[in-house]
């Protein structure tokens, strides 16, 4: 199977490894220029984006992801790594990098303080079968898609019906949600196969 790092900066990584290999990739830490050169796809884990964004420059990450992601690397981000894959960011600080990844608009921390964390239900594009169960942890929600942009996820019901969750752009996949605390692999095998045909 293809080689899918995920950058180990911050977050939950080993779920994520955990969920790439039960998908049929082998996963990789990334926390060095030398480790992103070797994968064929990275994933971005939840946290706090801006540290990460820190990060990404003390690591001397920033600007070699930058360039491998115009280059085409295939990238899944969840939560902070939506935020940080995304040209634009709303209510971040105006230091914040990010990576120029997909054409959307997001907006931190966007479902508000008595929301911080809820668990739904959605319909997921290309996931047939049973609902994906979506796990919000202080997330983003996607206000703009660019014309390139397919929505893959929104919010089913409540006060954020309708609002985009979940995103690709060729090669470039983002959820607000964190598929890889729930056990379902189904989002890490889209991003697998998506690698596989990349
Ligand atoms: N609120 C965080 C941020 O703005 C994201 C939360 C998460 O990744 N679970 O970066």
């Amino acid at each position: 199977g293809p080689t899918i790092g995920v950058l180990a900066l911050q977050g939950d990584v080993r779920e994520h490894l955990d969920a790439l290999t039960a998908s049929g990739a082998t996963g990789v830490t990334v926390r060095r220029p030398s480790e992103l050169d070797a994968v064929d796809g990275l994933v971005i884990p939840g946290g706090e984006s801006t540290t990460m964004s820190n990060l990404l420059s003390v690591f001397d990450l920033l600007e070699p992801l930058r360039a491998r992601l115009k280059d085409g690397l295939p990238a899944y981000g969840s939560c902070a790594g939506m935020i940080l894959l995304a040209t634009e960011v709303l209510d971040t600080r105006p230091d914040a990098q990010h990576l120029d990844g997909l054409d959307i608009t997001v907006r931190r921390n966007a479902f508000g303080r008595q929301v911080d964390s809820f668990e739904t239900d959605l319909e997921f594009a290309g996931i047939d079968g049973d609902a994906v169960r979506a796990v919000f942890i202080r997330a983003p929600w996607v206000e703009r898609v660019g014309d390139d942009v397919e929505v893959l996820a929104v919010v089913p019901a409540g006060p954020a019906a309708g609002k985009v969750v979940a995103v690709r752009q060729g090669v470039v996949m983002a959820t607000s949600f964190h598929p890889e605390v729930t056990g379902d692999r189904r989002v890490h095998q889209q991003f697998v196969n998506l690698v596989r045909a990349a």
